[in-house]
């Protein structure tokens, strides 16, 4: 079983343990014991990892640093993972799996894989009675794509995932030996309408199909518009996702008195004579949450709102509509607007 798709307490050898360091900065381990994870507050070495319970906190043994040692999730590997492409993060992929309405025993069409981002939180989806197909035509990423999903439990017999060396532009998404029923499926590719006219040859006859593009650019949605009324397509919809974070937080309440009593040192400040200075009091400082202050929970947004990823464009396929097959659908273009 995929070791993203269930939840086990303690750490092995030969697990994939995440090392949270800071927010932005999470790093993949295999426990490999005689091995010794470095980063600049420390040493950590692996055989002290076994046994300890996901989640805990590992001092160094060195300097003065510490790490957490996290379960894998499909999260927390998009934050992770080794970047071989641009990846879909996670508001996007929640996005993506609602709107084509994700869920286990869905079965999906993925492609190109590129590094795997979206794969892993698709085949924690489907589970083991779905199916994911992905295609990538970039050997080298390819290869490196299967090894990964093969280390973590995603690949194998009896497994959801079939990874493809492939152009799905030119080639489709045929498997030979294989019959393909996909429920929904997501294009990640330079040039999405060349692949959309493969698709009817691959996709459920019996139920409404879910298709999702992602492209950077508002000239690459056209085409793909194009490309989907050409072959059937309807209910089109375009999405763009600006995400923002935000933190839970406390507050302090400061009683209206001691507002006052601010306002009057302030007051008195000012009333010194000149070049006498006052001597201020050292200020304590509070921690967030102390014990003996009022806190009032609060939501704090990011000052900067994240900028473009790309266009999401959805579109659904009904039953019976998958005959109607027309290429990428330059003719349609002329009239669509
Ligand atoms: N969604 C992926 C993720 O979350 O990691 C990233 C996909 S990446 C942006 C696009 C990938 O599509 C690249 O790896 C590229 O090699 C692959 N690709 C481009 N054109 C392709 C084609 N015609 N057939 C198969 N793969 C293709």
């Amino acid at each position: 079983m995929s070791v993203f798709g269930g939840y086990k307490k303690t750490i092995s050898e030969g697990d994939l343990v995440l090392a949270w360091i800071t927010r932005d900065n999470i790093q993949p381990i295999i426990v490999t014991p005689g091995k010794i994870f470095n980063n600049r507050f420390g040493s950590y070495h692996h055989e002290d990892m076994l046994n300890l319970r996901y989640g805990s906190q590992m001092l160094s043994k060195t300097g003065h640093g510490f790490i957490h040692l996290l379960h894998p999730t499909p999260e927390l590997w998009t934050l992770s993972l080794p970047h071989r492409t641009q990846i879909l993060y996670t508001p996007d992929i929640a996005f993506v799996t609602s709107m084509l309405a994700l869920k286990p025993g869905s079965k999906m069409i993925e492609s190109g894989t590129g590094s795997g981002s979206f794969t892993h939180a698709l085949v924690r989806t489907v589970g083991g009675t779905g199916k994911v197909w992905t295609y990538e035509y970039h050997e080298r990423r390819f290869e490196a794509a299967k090894e990964e999903f093969i280390e973590h439990g995603m690949l194998g017999d009896g497994l959801p995932l079939t990874i493809t060396h492939r152009d799905v532009c030119k080639e489709g998404f045929d498997i030979e030996g294989e019959t393909l029923d996909a429920h929904a499926a997501f294009l990640d590719l330079p040039a999405p309408w060349e692949a959309i006219p493969h698709l009817s040859r691959v996709i459920s006859k019996k139920r409404q199909i879910r298709l999702c593009c992602f492209s950077p650019c508002i000239e690459q949605v056209q085409r793909t518009l194009a490309a989907l009324r050409a072959n059937g397509w309807s209910d089109l919809q375009m999405f763009e996702i600006v995400h923002r974070n935000w933190e839970a937080r406390q507050t302090l309440i400061t009683p209206l008195s001691s507002a006052i009593d601010r306002l009057r040192e302030v007051r008195d400040k000012r009333r010194l004579p000149p070049g006498e200075a006052r001597k201020d009091l050292p200020k304590k400082r509070v921690k967030e949450g102390e014990e003996g202050y009022d806190w009032r929970a609060v939501s704090v947004g990011e000052k900067e709102v994240k900028g473009h990823t790309s266009y999401l464009t959805f579109a659904v396929m009904a039953p019976g509509e998958h005959e109607e097959v027309g290429g990428e659908g330059e003719d349609v273009e002329e009239h669509a607007g």
